[in-house]
């Protein structure tokens, strides 16, 4: 996610933390030979200063250079992302052969290597990104283990040690910055979320009111004229219905934008499970769905706001019906455990959910149906809420679907 190439924003942050590593490098890299090469003799008194005259000489110095002028064409283009990957590559490699060139059959200890391996593994953490940390980690490390190999020298030994406790701290500085921009992009999602949740109830609640009154006088019309006139009787019950339809998902919208005051009251579950099945048998039986309930035992009353929960078992009963357009059977099953809580299970046998949509569930307008709103299961989510419940989701596609609710019998803990 960090390192995604698409944003402009991130291309341009890119490029800044690319050109600050450039400057960094030059420096480092020529700084570091001019005084080893140059300076350092004078004062060691070496005899002849100067680069080795095996290996590449200043062609090394010049090929190092030529990558500026790679780099600067991949920023141009609008790719930064690259240049480090260049730069680390490139250097390794040209490193590697110059020292092999040099010191391959000499006797000379070898004595290579520039400070500028330090920062590509020790400054690896300003570009947040673990891939890149771990290659840096690798190559710098991986050369002098190469090298050593090679020419049997035990010189690397200290690169390597230095190198190796350079990443642990590199490593422990990348994970902090990681996790707190992650931690930074989570909280930026959640508000993101909230506010867009506040706006749709604000808006739905603004327009399920206006929507309200003029509903009802439609529907009052409509059995007015059914009753009037008997002998076309067939499209009014669909026109009842289609208002009906109209009216359920304004009180979504509307349950959305409400401030969420519950009325705890005792009910009696089974109570609330007849009139569900009251309100929805038509649909069932039009699509050929049979409904089973079995209720395990005398059951306790239940604290709960009576209307939501209706809405609850009416949402969660109509998805389970619109799951099997060929028909099927859905089973309801009510149980307490520890008498202390009540378990609801709904079960169907239709098309099920895919592993990876089960998060989406409760997002807002989340639907796979032509004529779906996405609003029955937030809904639903949010009053199980408010009862201090939990709803979960088991599914598998073509198999069915179990949706269990769990409820607390008594509220009073919460309250107090
Ligand atoms: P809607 O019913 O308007 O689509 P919901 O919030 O009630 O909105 O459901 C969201 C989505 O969840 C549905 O579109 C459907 O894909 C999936 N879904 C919910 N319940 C079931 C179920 N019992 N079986 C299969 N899919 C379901
Ligand atoms: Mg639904």
């Amino acid at each position: 996610m960090i390192g995604s190439p698409k944003s402009p924003r991130l291309i341009s942050e890119e490029t800044r933390t690319i050109k600050f590593f450039l400057v960094l490098f030059y420096i480092f890299f020529f700084a570091y030979d001019i005084f080893n090469f140059y300076i350092l003799p004078i004062y060691t008194k070496r005899g002849v200063s100067g680069l080795s005259d095996k290996g590449f000489g200043f062609w090394y110095h010049i090929a190092i250079l030529g990558l500026l002028s790679v780099s600067l064409y991949f920023i141009k283009k609008g790719n930064p992302y690259i240049v480090k990957y260049i730069f680390l590559y490139s250097y390794t490699a040209i490193e590697t052969i110059n020292s092999l060139f040099i010191y391959l059959g000499s006797d000379k200890p070898f004595a290579s290597g520039n400070i500028v391996e330090l920062l590509f593994v020790f400054f690896s953490p300003i570009f947040v990104n673990k891939k890149y940390f771990w290659t840096a980690a690798i190559c710098m490390i991986g050369k002098y283990v190469i090298i050593g190999v090679i020419l049997q020298e035990s010189n690397v030994l200290l690169p390597i040690i230095t190198l190796f406790i350079l990443s642990v701290i590199a490593y422990f500085l990348l994970t902090r910055f990681t996790s707190y921009i992650h931690s930074l992009t989570t909280v930026h999602l959640e508000l993101r979320q909230k506010e867009k949740l506040a706006v749709i109830g604000q808006m739905a609640a603004g327009i399920g009111h206006e929507i309200r009154n003029p509903l009802s006088s439609l529907k009052g019309f409509t059995q007015l004229q059914r009753e009037r006139y008997p002998n076309t009787n067939e499209f009014y019950p669909i026109m009842i219905q289609e208002i009906d339809r109209i009216n359920l998902i304004v009180n979504d919208l509307m349950y959305l934008g409400r401030p969420k005051e519950v009325k705890f009251a005792k009910a009696n579950i089974e109570e609330i499970i007849a009139y569900t099945l009251s309100i929805t048998h038509q649909q069932a039986e039009r699509a050929g769905v049979m409904i089973e309930t079995i209720l395990a035992g005398p059951l306790p009353p239940l604290d709960c706001d009576t209307h939501q929960l209706k809405q609850v078992f009416i949402n969660l009963i109509k998805n389970a019906i619109e799951s099997m357009p060929d028909g099927g059977r859905i089973t309801i099953k009510v149980k307490v455990v520890d008498g202390k809580k009540m378990y609801i299970t709904i079960e169907d046998e239709g098309c099920g959910i895919d592993e990876e949509s089960i998060p989406n569930l409760g997002e807002p307008f989340y639907t796979t149906k032509t004529e779906g709103t996405g609003l029955g299961l937030m809904v639903t989510n949010q009053i199980i809420n408010d009862h201090h419940g939990e709803i979960t989701i088991t599914s598998k596609r073509e198999i069915g679907t179990i949706i269990c609710v769990t409820l607390p019998i008594t509220q009073q803990l919460r309250k107090e």
